[in-house]
């Protein structure tokens, strides 16, 4: 069966011209998949040319294209591809709709042309990269001889560059954002995971509840023999789960409904009407968090016929992902730690509450671009785990306001100061814990930037004594 139907390629005439909206590197990407099929492609993007040009690099002069916004050109195509990012009231879309000109997602354009149906979709609001990226090493270290596993997505990797190469055996692992699925009228994994659902993106989305209609899209189209993980603990997802057409399987604290749960430090998976039940060892991560993400990530392999060894050996050798709770240092007897990928409270909630045990030991350095919401949920973590807080970034005023009292706030302004700061007034046994609970956009070209930075920071001090 076909992943998508959305988009057939058989039903657009070859050298007809398509859109495509948005020239990041998803839009550059489908770009150049439509030229290899045949199509002249009219890319159109917001910014301006002189952004734009540097970023094209070769395919500029592959391509027709505008910037500075969308014009009516785009009328004259037979078909368009939105970005991700791009907001759904902009009037182009009006005037498309109102031409009958359809509008595709990049998953969509991908998976029409991937020779692999077998897809496994992740999505949540927080650990969807390190999951797809664990869920992976299992399909890797499971599947036989002469089929591959392939990683796309959100994670950085644009589907449209990995599925039109694949075989008809081969599995894709995919990380699936909000916004890719809000864009995707159909998409059908054959499993997929749901791992936690916060307010976040509500800017984008405009409400909770079309949040929650664009993550339920990745079960939607689901029928028997597919399947959907989801974390039981989190009642919003629990409570969307009930929608779900396919097989439910189900992680989180041990329970009658429960097919992966954590007990006497073990994983366990048992999938419904079996008997067995598998104990593994978890992987070697700080944090609850990513207890939940192995287990989904197993329930997802199990639910596609891997078994547990395969499971255990991509668990075992298992090292998280860059910029997510990332050890690195010592810098003069200081543990550090990169979480530069915590761009929202939520996030830096998690990383507090994975040093829970180590008690007030936590320099903690917040902010960059603020996204909106208030920083007062992480009041309680940050009396239990934090020693003191250095602010950078323009969100810094908000964050000093929303935590006065709580520890000391050191303003830095920028990030070589706030590690220089840190270090100064940190004692053996402290940790130096870089999760900034903003967005890096600011002050850096984006969060791996900043985590670089970091890292390149903390490498600096350990060389200076
Ligand atoms: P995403 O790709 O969804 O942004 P990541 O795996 O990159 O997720 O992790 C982003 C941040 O979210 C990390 O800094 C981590 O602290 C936190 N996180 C990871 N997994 C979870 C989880 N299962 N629940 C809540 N927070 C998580």
């Amino acid at each position: 069966m076909n992943a998508l139907r959305g988009f057939d390629p058989k039903s657009v005439r070859r050298g007809s011209l398509a859109g495509v909206l948005g020239l990041g590197r998803s839009g550059q990407s489908v770009a150049r998949l439509l030229l290899k099929k045949g199509f002249k492609v009219l890319g159109s993007d917001s910014r301006s040319k002189a952004e734009l040009a540097p970023a094209l690099k070769g395919l500029a002069r592959m391509i027709k294209w505008e910037w500075s916004g969308h014009s009516e050109r785009l009328l004259k195509c037979a078909f368009v591809v939105k970005s991700p990012g791009l907001k759904t009231n902009l009037l182009i879309f009006k005037k498309l709709a109102e031409k009958g000109i359809p509008v595709y997602s990049e998953l969509e354009i991908a998976l029409a042309y991937s020779k692999a149906k077998a897809v496994v979709a992740i999505t949540g609001t927080n650990g969807k990269s390190t999951t797809t990226r664990l869920a992976w090493e299992i399909f890797k270290a499971g599947l036989p001889r002469g089929r591959k596993a392939l990683l796309g997505g959100n994670i950085g990797i644009p589907l449209s560059a990995i599925a039109p190469s694949s075989k008809a055996a081969d599995v894709i692992v995919l990380e699936c954002s909000s916004y890719q699925l809000e864009d995707s009228a159909h998409f059908e994994p054959r499993a997929a995971a749901i791992l936690n659902i916060t307010a976040d993106h509500l800017d984008h989305h405009g409400s909770m509840a079309a949040y929650l209609a664009a993550k339920a899209k990745v079960f939607r189209e689901q029928g028997p023999g597919d399947a959907c993980v989801f974390n039981a603990d989190d009642p919003t997802v629990y409570k969307l789960s009930r929608e779900c057409p396919s097989e439910r399987l189900y992680f989180g604290a041990k329970g009658v409904n429960v097919h992966a749960w954590e007990e006497g430090g073990r994983l366990r998976f048992r999938l419904p009407g079996s008997k067995k039940e598998a104990a593994l060892v978890p992987p070697k991560l700080p944090g609850r968090h990513n207890l939940e993400n192995a287990m989904a990530a197993g329930l997802l392999a199990l639910a596609r016929g891997l078994g547990p060894a395969a499971i255990q050996k991509a668990f075992k050798a298992f090292k998280g992902v860059e910029h997510r709770l990332e050890p690195c240092g010592p810098a003069r007897g200081i543990a550090c730690v990169n979480d530069s990928k915590a761009t929202n409270v939520d996030s830096t909630v998690v990383a507090l509450k994975a040093h829970e045990s180590g008690g007030k030991r936590l320099l903690l350095i917040l902010g960059g671009l603020h996204k909106g919401s208030p920083y007062t949920p992480l009041k309680p973590w940050i009396e239990k785990t934090v020693k003191g807080i250095l602010t950078i970034g323009s969100a810094a005023r908000r964050i000093e306001e929303d935590l006065s009292g709580l520890a000391p706030i050191f303003p830095c302004g920028n990030l070589a100061t706030a590690v220089e700061t840190a270090l100064k007034i940190a004692a053996k046994g402290d940790t130096l814990l870089l999760s900034p609970a903003c967005a890096s956009f600011d002050q850096f070209q984006d969060f791996e930037d900043r985590g670089r930075r970091f890292k390149a920071l903390v490498a600096a001090a350990a060389k200076s004594r």
